[in-house]
């Protein structure tokens, strides 16, 4: 692989730091915040669409839009490195969350603030100043050097905050477009601010409802308790067949599949600087759900769960009421860890409630995400850890899996790639909440990080 020379990357920085890029980033930033591009509700998408498709245009990307049965991706390329270099596909969405509630907004959702070295507006940080970070560093390169190190496909999806239905359909319809050597994305926050990160994989989910019925309306409890049966029992003693004292899932073959962490997988929970006990506090805890033996990383990285979000049935109001309810339900989502399947589970559920709750229906609710990893050992790791040490000055902590519900697996299953997730954004950036913000500083580290990959994916997997 040809070896880039320091002094290119040196000098695209130094464009990126420029006074007069930065004014104009801001400027095309600005563009792209002010238009609400809401897909829960359909409003401004076209809009914002043809915002990124210019943006991408004059940075020098050959873009277009690809249909599809939803919302439309805007999809752009630039091959000129040649057939022998590593390609890179950047993935974002454009699309953001509806802004409410309105009065709890200190500005404008959709007019872009800066205040104390912030920008606030909806969607800055969830996503738009995190993708448009490496459309701005794809045009310093070309701008300064003429040319890219690397290949490099962009892919922005409007659909990610209403679960990205139409991007796995979509990927697997245009695969040889999306061929690449890996998926780089940057959305969401990163966990502990003094840290930057990479995150190599994302937790999956089954999510299913139960419902038990007892008589066809409620009764009084004095006439009929003792002789009719009460459907909120029914639930409990179903749950009390799912899971111990110590939380372990007593579904049959529940844990079959779960993947034992790699040594690198291993080696970096085990590292992982994190101060739980501060985080318990911050939450008004002082302690973890059982068993206490278990370390805060193998909760979050290793282990499925089994949580319910939700139970419903009786009465809840004020003061009392003797009844004996009608019917009842409970919804439960599991948090699926590599090597299991939300179909897997599902079936595995719903014949533990035939065998152990007859009566109980049970019904999934969605088809569920499948958990999604790249190895922390996977060598095109080394060079995105050395660029995001170049743009943010720090070497990253490795998060073997996240919680977040990124649609990782379309890449690590369905194009079967290496995908590295790196958050640009910082803990308190209030991602879908009113006052949505993105510190300044991290836009410009976030820029460098993107043009610095490039050189590293040039430079290789393994020079140091
Ligand atoms: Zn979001």
């Amino acid at each position: 692989m040809p070896e880039t020379p320091p002094s290119a990357l040196d000098a695209v920085l130094a464009t990126l730091e420029a006074p007069a890029t930065q004014e104009r980033n801001l400027a095309d930033l600005f563009r792209l915040l002010a238009q609400p591009s809401i897909s829960a509700q359909g409003v401004g998408i076209r809009e914002t669409a043809a915002i990124e498709l210019d943006l991408m245009q004059a940075a020098g990307i050959d873009t277009r839009v690809i249909e599809t049965p939803r919302q439309p991706m805007i999809y752009g390329e630039w091959l000129g490195a040649g057939p022998d270099t590593p390609t890179v596909l950047f993935y974002g969405h454009y699309d953001v969350q509806p802004p409410d509630p309105l009065d709890l907004w200190a500005s404008p959702p959709f007019e872009p603030t800066i205040r104390d070295g912030r920008i606030y507006a909806r969607g800055v940080a969830d996503n738009k100043a995190q993708h448009f970070s490496h459309i701005a560093a794809i045009r310093a390169w070309l701008e300064t050097t003429g040319s890219l190190p690397v290949n490099v496909k962009v892919l922005l999806e409007g659909e990610e905050e209403i679960g990205s239905p139409s991007l796995d359909e979509t990927v697997r319809a245009h695969r040889d477009l999306f061929a690449a050597d890996l998926v780089y994305t940057s959305d969401g926050p990163i966990t502990d601010d003094a840290y930057p990160e990479i995150e190599f994989g994302v937790r999956g989910m089954c999510y299913v409802e139960l419902r038990a019925k007892g008589p066809n309306r409620d009764l009084h409890s004095g006439h009929w308790g003792g002789a009719a049966p009460n459907p909120i029992w029914t639930l409990v003693r179903a749950l009390n067949t799912m899971i111990d004292d110590q939380n372990h899932v007593l579904i049959e073959g529940f844990y079959d599949n779960v993947a034992t962490p790699t040594p690198g997988a291993r080696a970096a929970m085990d590292a992982l600087p994190f101060d739980v006990s501060a985080a318990l506090a911050r939450i008004g805890l002082d302690r973890m759900t059982p068993p206490d033996d278990l370390p805060y990383a193998d909760r979050i990285m290793a282990r499925p769960t089994l949580n319910i979000c939700g139970f419903t049935g009786g009465y809840g109001g004020p003061g009392s009421k003797t009844i004996i309810p009608s019917t009842a339900t409970v919804k439960i989502d599991m948090r699926l860890v590599p090597n299991q399947t939300p179909d897997e589970i599902w079936e595995k559920i719903a014949r533990h409630v035939a065998t152990h709750a007859p009566g109980v229906e049970i019904v999934r609710m969605d088809g569920g995400m499948l958990p999604s990893y790249t190895p922390v050992e996977h060598p095109l790791a080394e060079p995105v850890r050395r660029a995001i040490e170049r743009g943010f000055g720090k070497r990253p902590i490795d998060i073997p899996l996240t919680g977040g519900s990124l649609p990782d697996a379309t890449w690590t299953k369905t194009l079967e790639l290496p995908s590295f997730m790196v958050p640009y954004g910082a803990p308190e950036q209030a991602n879908h909440s009113p006052n949505e913000s993105y510190r300044l500083e991290r836009l410009w580290q976030g820029m460098a990080t993107s043009a610095a990959l490039l050189a590293e994916l040039a430079a290789g997997a393994s020079s140091e």
